[in-house]
């Protein structure tokens, strides 16, 4: 037998890795299209908060919070004097008017910060600063203004109740008190409450890195002289990383790609190491220059649909690069894409943040005039919201319904959802609007 004649083991077939997937898209309904709804649950399903890390507080501030906070002290943390003034006790004084003062002995004083020398005896007063603890035995203080701020003997000129400008023990918080839940966003209100009570780090999520691509052949950057007649300004980059940082995200925003898919390819290969989320527009419609819709299956899973709402149809969504890192792809018309952000990526960069809730709380305002509404759609029309003589809120058009009107979108403080069924909204008919503040 030869020494090397070994059988050879035949080689095993390499299991290729089943390609990653996305779940299972909502049917699209009776116009063929999916809903704002199903289409922004479905991101929303497709996406995990962003993990947690420990924080100093001040770095803290615009951040939600992944932890209860529990006080472990109670604030006040001892009965204490709201003015500068005299501890007395209520009963020494109750006769005291500006006809018969009450004349007490001024036996000590106790400075913010410091204990009482002593307690306070029947009789007797005690100088007390703002802050200060009451020494045992007294139940008031006496503000200067109703005395004649003496040092031996104080002359008191109005009688007071037992309690008067005394701060109790825990009457703001008490020890073992939730003062802060899981979800909230830290204001800076907030961090002077954590400071007050001892804390000085927390857990909370970072803010989403959102990196935000145009795309293009058609573009300038702003700045620039436009070379060409049929050139104009990306103003859809700008526009979307200024929503996104005022959503609270740090944002890279990359600028203008042209309609090359080689070089969109590379743009979005190398951004992927930074960014939680990648946002681009343009290149999602049924054109031949659609770049992005072609391009992007290759990068990840990726769903390009048309969505039931004017403006904003085309939409494109993906889980892509080795992390699975999210892409939301909006079509290139500027009012679409100030449009997408607010139906689909806001709530996305409050999830990621790990805010509690996604969505823009609506408010209901009178139509100030008709508005017509295309059917079958969610239309999201630019308005102007504003109060009307009894307080109620009255809607007006700010421009008509064009996508490309960017003027118009400027003008505006809320967009008017006009309903799949809506086809005209009569004036004096009531409308669900989203006010457009900035950190809605
Ligand atoms: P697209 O979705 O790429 O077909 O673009 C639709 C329309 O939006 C075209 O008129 C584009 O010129 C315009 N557009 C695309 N991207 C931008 C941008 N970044 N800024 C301003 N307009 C844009
Ligand atoms: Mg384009």
């Amino acid at each position: 037998m030869p020494l090397f004649g070994r059988k050879r083991v035949k080689d095993q077939p390499v299991e290729e890795p089943e390609p990653f997937r996305l779940p299972e898209p909502p049917a699209p309904g009776p116009g063929g299209m999916r809903s704002v709804v199903d289409h922004r649950d479905y991101l929303l399903s497709c996406i995990e908060p962003l993990p947690p890390f420990g924080q100093q507080i001040l770095d803290a501030v615009g951040l939600t919070l992944c932890e209860d906070v529990v006080s472990a002290i109670s604030l006040p943390r001892f009965d204490n004097s709201s003015m500068d003034g005299y501890a007395v006790r209520a009963q020494d004084i109750h006769l005291a008017s500006v006809a018969s003062p009450t004349s007490l002995p001024v036996v000590g004083e106790v400075p913010a910060g410091a204990p009482a020398p002593h307690s306070l005896s029947p009789g007797t007063a005690m100088k007390i600063m703002t802050g200060a603890m009451l020494p045992e035995g007294a139940d008031t203080v006496v503000p200067y203004e109703a005395t004649d701020r003496g040092e031996q003997d104080v002359r008191i000129v109005e009688a007071l109740d037992p309690g008067s400008n005394v701060r109790r023990v825990g009457e703001d918080i008490n020890e073992g008190e939730v003062v802060l839940r899981a979800g909230d966003r830290l204001a800076s209100r907030s961090i002077g409450l954590l400071a007050g009570i001892g804390i000085d780090k927390v857990m909370v999520r970072p803010r989403p890195r959102v990196v935000v691509i145009s795309t293009g052949d058609e573009l300038t950057e702003p700045g620039f002289v436009l070379q060409g007649d049929q050139k104009i300004y990306d103003s859809n980059s700008y526009m979307l990383a200024a929503a996104a940082k005022a959503a609270g995200a740090q944002v890279f925003r990359v600028g203008l790609v042209p309609d090359d898919p080689e070089r969109l390819k590379q743009v979005i290969n190398d951004q992927l190491v930074r960014a939680d989320l990648i946002l681009t527009t343009g290149g999602v419609s049924q054109g031949d220059y659609d770049i992005v819709k072609q391009v992007l299956p290759e990068l990840g899973a990726t769903d390009f649909t048309t969505v039931a709402m004017q403006p904003g149809k085309p939409q494109g969504f993906g889980l892509i690069g080795d992390d699975q890192t999210p892409i939301i792809m909006m079509p290139g018309n500027p009012v679409s894409a100030f449009v997408s952000f607010e139906a689909f990526v806001r709530p996305v960069l409050r999830k990621l943040a790990g805010v509690d809730s996604y969505l823009r709380r609506p408010v209901i305002a009178t139509a100030a005039r008709g508005i017509s509404s295309i059917p079958d759609k969610l239309q999201f029309a630019r308005g102007v919201v504003a109060e009307g003589d009894n307080g109620e809120l009255i809607a007006d058009l700010a421009s008509g319904h064009g996508s490309h009107l960017l003027g118009g979108l400027a003008g505006a403080n809320a967009l008017l959802l006009l309903g799949e069924d809506t086809e005209f909204v009569a004036a004096g008919d009531q409308v669900e609007a989203w006010l457009l503040l900035e950190d809605g």
